[in-house]
C-alpha cells in the first residue's frame, strides 16, 4: 500500500530532504514528514474516519496537501481531490457525488473565499488550514497504534482516491484509484526518470490532479527524491527562481506553463536541472526542443496518460533520441498494453494508421465513482480504456497522439487534425501560440478557425497573412479560413485548453 511503501522510503532515507515549500520556507526530512503524516492519520481516526470514508482535500498546492495524501493513504480513507478553481455549485456536486464524510480546505485562494463557499452549501464537516480549527484537530488525543492497526487492514487494491477528470471535454468524471494503481504509476515514472535520493523536483503543477499527485510526489517519495513547491499555484517567476535557489534537478509543466517559462528562462541559472516532463496536452515540437536547449532539460521527457489510467500509459525515454524525444509520446510503460483500434470496428488498424488508442494493465482505475453505465462505456469487458484520444503507431512501437476524437474536425468530408496544422504554424515567426477549432459552415459542414497569441510587439495576423504562409505547405482543405487573435486561450485549472469553450466562442463570432 501506499503507506506502507512511504515507511519504507522514511526508513530508508530518514535525514534526506522529503519536501520543501518554497513560498513559506517549511523543508521537512522523511523521518519529519512521516511523523506529521502519522500525526495527521491518528487524528482522523480519532475524528472518528473509518477505511473507505471519503475526506476531501480543497487546496492549492501546499505542504498539508501532501501530509493529507499519505495520512489518508495510511488510514485507507478515501482522497477526494477537489479542483482549487471550482466554485460553490462545483464543489456541492463533488461532495454529493462522492459522499464526502469530511473537508478539508483551505481558507482562501487567489480571491477565492472557500470558507464562503462551503458555507453557502451548508457542508459541516470541514477542518480549514491555517485555521485554530486544523490545530485542534491535530492537539486532540490520538493513539498511533491505531494506524499501525489500520494499515494492516488494507489491501493493495482498495479504492484509496477519487480525482475528477479535467472536464476539458464536458462535465467532469470521477476516476476511483487503488494504491495499486497509482503507487506503481508513481513508480515507474520516477524509475523510467532515473529518480533517486539525489534528485528534487520542482512541482508547479497542480497536487490536485494526477500529474502533481501522481507523477509529482509519488514519482519523487518512491526513490528517496526531494519533491519542491515553488508557490501555490503557477507563477512562472516563482518557479525558475525555486529552481535555481533549491537546486532542482527536475521539473514538471503542462506546455502552456513551458511556453511562459522560456520568455524568461535566460534570467535564471538553471544549471542544476536535468530532466523534467511535459504533459497534458499536445506538447509542440518547437516547445520541447527549446526546453531540451535553453533549460538544460537535456533528459526532460513527454508523458501521455488520462487520470483514468493513474496517469500514464506511455513516456519517451532519455536514450531515445532528440527527434522520438519531442515528436512522439514515446513508447508503452512496463505493465501496460496498448492498442490502436478503428473507432467503429473495434479492430486493430494497421501500423502507422490512426484509430482510437485503448489500454490496459494494471493501471486502468477501479471505475468512475458511482457511475456503473459510464464506467462500462470508458472500459470494456476485456478491461481495456477506451481514451477518446486518436494516435497512431509506428513499426518501432514509439506513439503519436493525433488529437481527441472530439476535436477532430471533418471539413468537407476531408478528416483533419487540429494538431497538424497548430505545429505548422507554430513556426511563423510572429506567432507565440496557436490552436485551431472547428465551427460549423454551411458549405462544408465544418470550417477551421485559428485562434493566435502573437509575440510581443508583433503586428496581429490577418487572415490573408495566414492563409499567405500557409499557402503551397499545406493542403488546400487544411487551411485555416479565419483567424482570431487572443491574449489567452479559455483554460482549465490543470492548463489545458477548453476547445469546447472556443468553439462556442467561434460560433459567436461568426454570428
Ligand atoms: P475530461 O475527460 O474531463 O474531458 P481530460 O481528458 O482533459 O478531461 P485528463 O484526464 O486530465 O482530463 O487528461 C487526459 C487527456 O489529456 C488525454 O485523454 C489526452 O487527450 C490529453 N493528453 C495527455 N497527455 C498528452 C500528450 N502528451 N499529448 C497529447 N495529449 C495528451
Ligand atoms: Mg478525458
Amino acid at each position: 500500500t501506499i503507506g506502507a511503501n512511504f515507511e519504507r522510503m522514511a526508513a530508508r532515507f530518514g535525514e534526506r530532504e522529503a519536501l520543501v515549500e518554497v513560498p513559506t520556507g517549511r523543508r521537512w526530512t522523511y523521518a519529519e514528514l512521516d511523523a506529521e503524516v502519522d500525526r495527521l492519520a491518528a487524528a482522523l481516526i480519532a475524528r472518528g474516519v473509518a477505511k473507505g470514508d471519503r475526506v476531501g482535500i480543497w487546496a492549492p498546492n501546499c505542504a498539508e496537501w501532501v501530509f493529507v495524501q499519505y495520512a489518508t493513504a495510511k488510514i485507507g480513507a478515501i482522497l477526494v481531490n477537489v479542483n482549487p478553481a471550482y466554485r460553490a455549485h462545483e464543489l456541492a456536486y463533488v461532495v454529493e457525488q462522492s459522499g464526502l464524510r469530511l473537508l478539508i480546505s483551505a481558507l482562501r485562494h487567489k480571491g477565492s473565499d472557500y470558507r464562503a463557499m462551503v458555507e453557502e452549501i451548508g457542508f459541516a464537516d470541514v477542518v480549514y488550514l491555517g485555521d485554530p480549527g486544523w490545530d485542534a484537530l491535530l492537539a486532540q488525543p490520538a493513539n498511533p497504534d491505531a494506524v499501525r492497526a489500520r494499515m494492516a487492514s488494507l489491501a493493495f487494491d482498495d479504492a484509496i482516491n477519487i480525482q475528477y477528470t479535467s472536464g476539458t471535454t464536458g462535465f467532469p468524471k470521477g476516476a476511483t484509484l487503488s494504491h495499486h494503481n497509482i503507487l506503481n504509476n508513481g513508480f515507474f515514472v520516477g524509475e523510467l526518470l532515473g529518480y533517486s535520493e539525489a534528485d528534487r523536483v520542482c512541482l508547479p503543477v497542480p497536487f490536485y490532479h494526477c500529474f502533481g499527485m501522481v507523477m509529482g510526489n509519488l514519482g519523487a517519495t518512491t526513490h528517496g527524491a526531494c519533491v519542491v513547491i515553488p508557490a501555490a499555484g503557477f507563477e512562472p517567476e516563482a518557479t525558475l527562481r525555486a529552481v535555481q535557489e533549491e537546486r532542482c534537478t527536475s521539473l514538471y509543466g503542462v506546455p502552456t506553463m513551458f511556453i511562459a517559462e522560456l520568455a524568461i528562462a535566460a534570467r535564471f541559472d538553471l544549471s542544476s536541472l536535468r530532466t523534467g516532463i511535459m504533459a497534458g496536452s499536445p506538447c509542440p515540437v518547437e516547445v520541447m526542443k527549446r526546453v531540451v536547449g535553453e533549460m538544460n532539460m537535456a533528459e526532460v521527457a513527454i508523458c501521455y496518460g488520462m487520470t483514468e489510467t493513474s496517469p500514464v500509459s506511455t513516456m519517451t525515454r532519455p536514450d531515445d533520441g532528440l527527434e522520438r524525444r519531442t515528436e512522439t509520446v514515446g513508447r508503452v510503460m512496463p505493465h501496460v498494453e496498448v492498442k490502436i483500434t478503428h473507432p467503429e470496428t473495434g479492430l486493430t488498424v494497421p501500423r502507422g494508421e490512426p484509430g482510437e488508442l485503448c489500454t490496459r494493465g494494471y493501471s486502468v482505475m477501479l471505475g468512475y465513482w458511482d457511475e456503473p453505465g459510464k464506467s462500462a462505456e470508458a472500459v470494456d469487458t476485456a478491461r481495456w480504456m477506451h481514451t477518446g484520444d486518436l494516435a497512431t503507431m509506428d513499426e518501432h512501437g514509439y506513439l503519436t497522439i493525433v488529437g481527441r476524437i472530439k476535436d477532430m474536425v471533418i471539413r468537407g468530408g476531408e478528416n483533419v487534425y487540429p494538431r497538424e496544422i497548430e505545429e505548422f504554424l507554430y513556426r511563423h515567426p510572429d506567432v507565440a501560440d496557436v490552436q485551431v477549432i472547428g465551427v460549423p459552415d454551411e458549405k462544408y459542414g465544418e470550417e477551421l478557425m485559428a485562434w493566435v497569441i502573437m509575440k510581443d510587439g508583433a503586428a496581429p495576423l490577418t487572415a490573408a497573412a495566414l492563409r499567405a504562409f500557409c499557402a503551397g505547405k499545406l493542403a488546400h482543405y487544411k487551411i485555416p479560413r479565419y483567424v482570431h487573435v487572443v491574449d489567452s486561450f479559455p483554460m482549465t485549472v490543470t492548463g489545458k485548453i477548453r476547445k469546447v469553450e472556443m468553439r462556442e466562442e467561434g460560433v459567436r463570432l461568426l454570428g
